[in-house]
Order: C-alpha cells, then sequence, then structure tokens
C-alpha cells in the first residue's frame, strides 16, 4: 500500500454528523496495480472499529475512489500521547456549525499517518448512507498521537458520530504487516 499524498487545501464541510475536508486532486493511494484517488477525510470520534473488543478515542477516515463500484478507505485511529502538529492547525479551522468553508492553508497529510502502514482489510460498505457495498477498507494498525486536549476538543465538536459496530457477517479481515 502505497501513499502519494501531496499537500493540499480543503475545502471544509460540516454536515451534521462529521466534518468532511475535501482535498485538491493529486493525491493517491497505490494498493497492488489499482490506484485510487483520495476525495476527502472526516474523523469519528469515539472510533469505528474495534480493534480486540475496543474502541480508540478517534478515527480518521481517508476516502479514496477508483471508480463509482470502487472505493478504498484508510482508517487511522489516535491515542492520546504527544501533542500532534497537524492537529493544532485544523482545531483553528474547525466550523462548529453546518456549512462549507474554504480553508487556503495547505496542509500536508503525511502528518496524520503513522509510520509503519501495517494494516487489517476487509470489503464492506460506506459507513454513512446510502451505505453501499463497495468499499474496501484498510485499517492501520499503528496509531497516531494526539494530546489529551486535543482529543477532548475533537470529541466536544464530533459528539459521538460513530455508527454502532456491525456484525461481520461471514466477513474475513485479512491482516498485513509491513
Ligand atoms: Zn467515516
Amino acid at each position: 500500500m502505497d501513499f502519494n499524498y501531496s499537500s493540499t487545501t480543503t475545502e471544509i464541510e460540516n454536515n451534521g454528523h462529521t466534518i468532511e475536508f475535501v482535498c485538491e486532486a493529486g493525491s493517491e493511494l497505490t494498493i497492488g496495480t489499482k490506484t485510487y484517488q483520495l476525495l476527502q477525510f472526516h474523523y469519528h470520534a469515539k472510533s469505528e472499529h474495534q480493534v480486540d473488543g475496543s474502541y480508540h478515542s478517534l478515527e480518521v477516515h481517508f476516502v479514496h475512489k477508483a471508480s463509482d463500484t470502487d472505493y478504498a478507505v484508510v482508517g487511522v485511529f489516535f491515542e492520546p500521547g504527544e501533542e500532534n502538529e497537524l492537529f493544532t492547525e485544523f482545531l483553528a479551522h474547525f466550523p462548529t456549525e453546518k456549512g462549507t468553508y474554504t480553508d487556503t492553508t495547505e496542509i500536508n497529510l503525511a502528518g496524520l499517518l503513522p509510520e509503519n502502514k501495517s494494516f487489517y482489510h476487509y470489503s464492506g460498505s460506506l459507513t454513512t448512507p446510502p451505505c453501499s457495498e463497495v468499499v474496501n477498507w484498510y485499517v492501520l494498525k499503528n496509531e497516531i498521537s494526539a494530546s489529551a486536549t486535543q482529543i477532548a476538543q475533537f470529541e466536544g465538536i464530533l459528539k459521538n458520530n460513530y455508527r454502532d459496530i456491525r456484525n461481520l457477517n461471514g466477513r474475513t479481515i485479512y491482516s498485513r504487516d509491513e
């Protein structure tokens, strides 16, 4: 799994259930022979995935598209620890009211990815309507850090926007270490 993310400005949309950062074209994710374009990223507090039965306080989803029936979403968990520098910028620009905002700050998305990209993988659906079954999920095993204060700020803005855990319905989860 290869991340070729460029610095990007974002269109920030607070749609009432999450805050989405719509990215400029040009950031790509390559998995095997397939290349996906990064569309947007958004946050969930608490995390939408559980690892060994427990939630993380915060999860970011990077949403990529190869075609209308082929999406790849990469989930990254946050753990309380050192302050996240990129977050300091983010939190200053977070819209607390519904609406769309243009942000001219260039952000380097590498700051939201752990160095080691080992992952779990399964096929599933989008977690927001229409929940179409067209998503390849990749959940990174390694977390990135943000301070407890930053995580609390996020929780205050997102107000438990995670979807309840679904039954796996016999889906297989693949694991890959890098
Ligand atoms: Zn999501």
